[in-house]
């Protein structure tokens, strides 16, 4: 039995009041105390704003990425420890492998997005600059910057590990420290992964600190740079968002709460097609992963009302192979509930849901159990209810009971389908077992300002289908209405939860300093030496080449037509061509203006330049008719260092005419040695 310390001020730090026995799901011993008495709360919170804070924005997103991956790399190189620790809480082998590989897998996958996604910076633009004066001397810009907070993670207790994870893993992306505060029934799990990662030596101080219990002070201190990132039960969450402090402060509270998930198996399912085999196998996998506690878990699953029966049979059948127990006992699939504080209240929702639903499967109050005693841990058998009448039974839409619980009703027609989704009143998950286009189009227009997730599994991608309950890093996770309104991961998008959107005006040349990035209107300097001939590391924002010109003949456009095939008429047919709108008669073909171009440009010896790996936007703007002499200008946009030997080159690219018109535009990347 370990006595868990809290981190605060980069300090393992024992509480000094009494502990809290936190006891195993599977024997009732108690495996770890916990208590965060005597904690100075914003001491912490000081901490985490001037010296976390600081450091974490002196680093850039991609050195920031660098230090994710090697949490990730940390988590996954001592995951046995962390194995050895969660079958206490009830989970088997998967589940934990859920938590902790999925859990090192978001920050790989946050940590790379980040390499690729962001710049090799501390400001993010966010989109195209915005012309504002006619003659191009005042503009405006969005940028992102970090908040100059703390990131205050208050955790649910089915995920110790992914839940941490998950939210960290954007926060420090955006240069924000964090304090994390696990959910006590876990929480040995999550104090073991955290200090991993501070064992990794890879944080900057104050990046991280951790907190085992709220501390009653713990929203007097926060304002308007912190934001608070919640996971749990509704009626935790409305209480700490109607802090005064969060009020008052306009603190940014991203919530996660109760989800009364659905399922629906599509009108064009028949017992014969796949998709009915595939929908009966989630919905009895989805309430017996992690013992059904998962927020996205399905507690509604409806079907066609004539299937009714037949989706019933198949599932009593499924669930009858569910054998409980302790997790490390071969051949148990079911777990037990993380406390029997959370199992006595899922049992009480289930007595709720019994007053609208029968029970066709399981038993509130008796499970058979394989190598475990029922007085000792936390167990319950899943319990399947029914209703066939879905519009009358008020509970089963608002009643999350967080266990290995699900309801089975009927729908009339598709309409009533899409009516009963919505009935929950806001989800994180919605899935749709259907082969059929239109059905899944009629959903997302009826459904998706319900759910936050709407994932379709049929016959041809069930075997790469994540399922229906599995968050992904590059997919957002959140959900509006009763589900908490908040969004989390989504790749960049999460991180932008913890950075600050503003709107910059002034000159281009102003502003392109400030973002590193050369923007129209700011200064394009010319020098003697062609870019090409300069190594990553020497060119300078804004350094510009003003090509010669090359008149563009009619035989230049009949070679490129019979050399690469494209007689269109638009460059062969001189009648054809000028009956069409937008051409005065033949025209140049635009990959023929573009290979012009790097004809003028591209300096032919070998040099830094390494590839041409693509075009960005482009454009092209006006025609170019035979006899048009063509010239290109072609400036240094942005650098983005990829690594020791190369990085990525952006160029600005201005086809234009003799009166100085513009042509074609785009962006042009390189990849430039160092
Ligand atoms: P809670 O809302 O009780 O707890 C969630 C987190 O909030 C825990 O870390 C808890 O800490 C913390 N907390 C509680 N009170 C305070 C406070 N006053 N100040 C600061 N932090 C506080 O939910 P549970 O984890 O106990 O789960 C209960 C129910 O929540 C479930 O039955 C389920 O309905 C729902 N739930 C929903 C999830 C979702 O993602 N949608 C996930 C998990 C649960 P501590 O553990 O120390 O009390």
């Amino acid at each position: 039995m370990t006595t868990l310390l809290n981190y605060a001020a980069d300090t393992w730090t024992e509480a000094t009041g009494d502990l809290t026995d936190v006891r195993s799901a599977i024997t009732g011993e108690v495996v770890a105390r916990l208590g965060s008495k005597g904690i100075d709360f914003k001491a912490m919170l000081d901490h985490a704003r001037n010296v976390g804070g600081p450091a974490l924005r002196a680093m850039t997103f991609h050195a920031r990425a660098r230090m994710i991956k090697a949490l990730a790399t940390a988590i996954m190189a001592r995951k046995d420890e962390l194995y050895a620790l969660s079958w206490a809480t009830g989970a088997t082998q998967g589940d934990s492998w859920i938590d902790i590989e999925g859990g090192a897998g978001t920050l790989f996958t946050t940590a790379s997005k980040g390499r690729r996604e962001l710049p090799d910076d501390v400001i993010l633009i966010d989109g195209a600059h915005e012309p504002i004066g006619k003659r191009g001397t005042f503009i405006g810009q969005h940028v992102y910057t970090s908040l100059h907070g703390a990131a205050i993670h208050i955790n649910a207790f089915n995920f110790p590990v992914w839940g941490m994870l998950e939210k960290l893993g954007p926060t420090l992306l955006a240069g924000v420290p964090a304090i994390i505060k696990p959910a006590g029934s876990t929480g040995y799990v999550a104090e073991a992964a955290f200090r991993i990662m501070i064992e990794a030596g890879v944080l900057p101080a104050g990046a991280i600190q951790l907190l085992l219990e709220p501390t009653a002070d713990m929203f007097d201190h926060l304002g308007c740079q912190d934001v608070v990132s919640f996971t749990g039960s509704a009626a935790t969450a409305i209480k700490l968002q109607s802090h005064p402090v969060i009020q008052r402060e306009s603190v940014r509270f991203v919530a996660e709460r109760d989800s009364l998930n659905a399922s629906i198996l599509g009108p064009d399912a028949t017992p014969d097609s796949p998709e009915f085999d595939l929908f009966v196998k989630e919905v009895a996998r989805e309430m017996t992963v992690k013992a059904g506690q998962k927020c996205t878990a399905i507690r509604r699953a409806f079907v066609p009302a004539k299937l009714l029966n037949a989706v019933q049979a198949a599932l009593i059948v499924r669930l009858s192979k569910v054998v409980v127990g302790n997790p490390q006992v071969e051949g148990v699939s079911m777990g037990a509930l993380v406390s029997q504080q959370q199992r006595d209240d899922v049992r009480e929702k289930a007595r709720l849901v019994s007053r609208q639903a029968a029970l066709v499967f399981g038993d509130i109050d008796h499970v058979a159990l394989t190598g475990a005693k029922a007085a000792d841990g936390a167990f319950m058998s899943p319990l399947l209810f029914r209703t066939d009448d879905p519009w009358g039974s008020d509970l089963v839409h608002d009643v999350e009971a967080f266990g290995p619980v699900s309801t089975l009703m009927p729908y009339r027609d598709l309409d009533d389908a899409i009516a009963l989704a919505n009935r929950g009143k806001g989800s994180l998950a919605l899935s749709v077992f259907t082969y059929d286009p239109q059905v899944a189009r009629d959903f997302v227009l009826g459904a998706a300002a319900f759910h936050g997730r709407i994932v379709f599994i049929d016959r041809d991608s069930a075997k790469e289908s994540t399922g229906h309950g599995s968050p992904l890093p590059m997919l957002i996770h959140g959900g509006p209405g009763r589900a908490g309104g908040g969004e989390e991961m989504g790749g960049v998008r999460g991180v932008k939860h913890y950075m600050q959107r503003s709107a910059l005006q002034g000159n281009p040349r102003l502003l392109s300093g400030v973002v590193s990035q050369w923007l129209p209107g700011s200064p394009q300097s010319e020098g003697d030496v062609h870019p090409f001939r300069q190594r990553f590391g020497e060119l300078a924002i804004g350094y510009t080449l003003n090509t010669a010109s090359r008149t563009v003949t009619l035989e230049d456009i009949e070679h490129f037509a019979e050399f690469t095939g494209d007689t269109f008429y638009a460059h062969m047919d001189e009648e054809a061509a000028a009956a069409n709108p937008f051409f005065p008669g033949r025209v140049a073909h635009g990959y023929l203006l573009l290979s012009f171009a790097a004809g003028l440009f591209v300096d032919p010896a070998p040099g830094p330049v390494l590839a041409n790996y693509g075009l960005e936007g482009l454009r092209f703007v006006r025609p170019v008719s035979p006899g048009e002499a063509i010239k290109v200008s072609l400036t240094v946009k942005s650098k983005a260092q990829r690594n020791d030997e190369y990085g990525e080159v952006r160029w600005a690219v201005a086809i234009t005419d003799a009166a100085d018109e513009l042509c074609a535009t785009y962006d042009l990347l390189t990849m430039n040695a160092m």
